[in-house]
């Protein structure tokens, strides 16, 4: 229980939210809950204005978002004030789009917190791979499709790592990647390296779950090229499971 919690501790106390992917209403009652009784908002770019209109107008709000080359606000200064606003006395709430531990350097923040002894809780949020293939009719297994499905990141590794490319030609699999639009050529190109046929059916859903939602399915041979009528924030998901899209589309 979030409330006994922030009573139970001295200091502040950090909830870190997922806000879900793009559409308002896919916010969890308990994410709605927190922000309402937010002192501080900590927030990202993907997050909605009208998630942020459920807080309190006396409610500080500051901006920490970030476009993939351009961190407007560097990780270091946002885990600093956390760890101020936390220390101050205050119930800060941390959000971020879709679910924080996906992708959401929700772990890094709370490594922080944890350095720090701030008290915290993590309430989940529908993570873009859920929310952006529900709104598109694309269910992400099916029997006749797909037993497993693997996220991946498209942004190069702060470390360099390389993803690991003879992982993902897996059969009956679906592949989303997350931060993928930019390399959607060297996706195209390593997957068909490793086997998976240039015809297997993909997807790039740009801005899902929101009302400028657009759908954009093809082969794995044009992703490439279906990548440059894309904007961000989009998904790309690969496997056949993404065939189903022109049967089950309703949004
Ligand atoms: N923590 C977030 C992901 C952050 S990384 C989550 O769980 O969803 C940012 C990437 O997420 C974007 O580059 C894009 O690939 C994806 N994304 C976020 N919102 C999206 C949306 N509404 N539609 C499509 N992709 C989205």
């Amino acid at each position: 229980m979030s409330t006994n919690a922030v009573n139970a501790n001295q200091g502040g106390f950090v909830s870190l939210v997922g806000a879900g992917p793009g559409d308002p209403d896919l916010l969890t009652v308990k994410g709605y809950r927190v922000i309402q009784q937010a002192e501080v908002l900590v927030y990202d770019r993907l997050v909605s204005e009208e998630i942020l209109a459920i807080a309190n107008p006396e409610a500080e709000r500051i901006y920490v978002g970030k476009q993939l080359d351009f961190h407007c606000v560097p990780q270091d200064q946002i885990n600093q004030i956390l760890v101020e606003k936390a220390q101050q006395g205050k119930r800060v709430v941390r959000l971020k789009g879709g679910d924080s531990f996906i992708f959401g350097r929700g772990g890094e923040e709370l490594e922080e917190l944890s350095e720090h002894n701030i008290s915290f809780e993590v309430v989940p949020g529908i993570t873009a791979a859920a929310g952006a293939t529900s709104y598109a009719g694309i269910p992400l297994t099916h029997r006749d499709h797909a037993q497993s499905v693997q996220f991946i990141t498209g942004h190069i590794q702060k470390n360099g790592q390389e993803i690991q490319w003879s992982s993902l030609a897996q059969p009956n699999n679906t592949l989303v990647f997350y931060m993928g639009l930019k390399q959607c050529r060297h996706i195209q190109a390593n997957l068909i390296e490793q086997g998976i046929d240039v015809d297997m059916p993909c997807a790039i859903i740009e801005n899902g779950t929101r009302k400028e939602q657009r759908v954009f399915t093809g082969k794995l041979s044009e992703l490439a090229n279906l990548a440059e009528q894309a904007v961000s924030p989009a998904l790309i998901v690969v496997g056949s499971v993404t065939s189903l899209h022109d049967k089950l589309k309703w949004f």
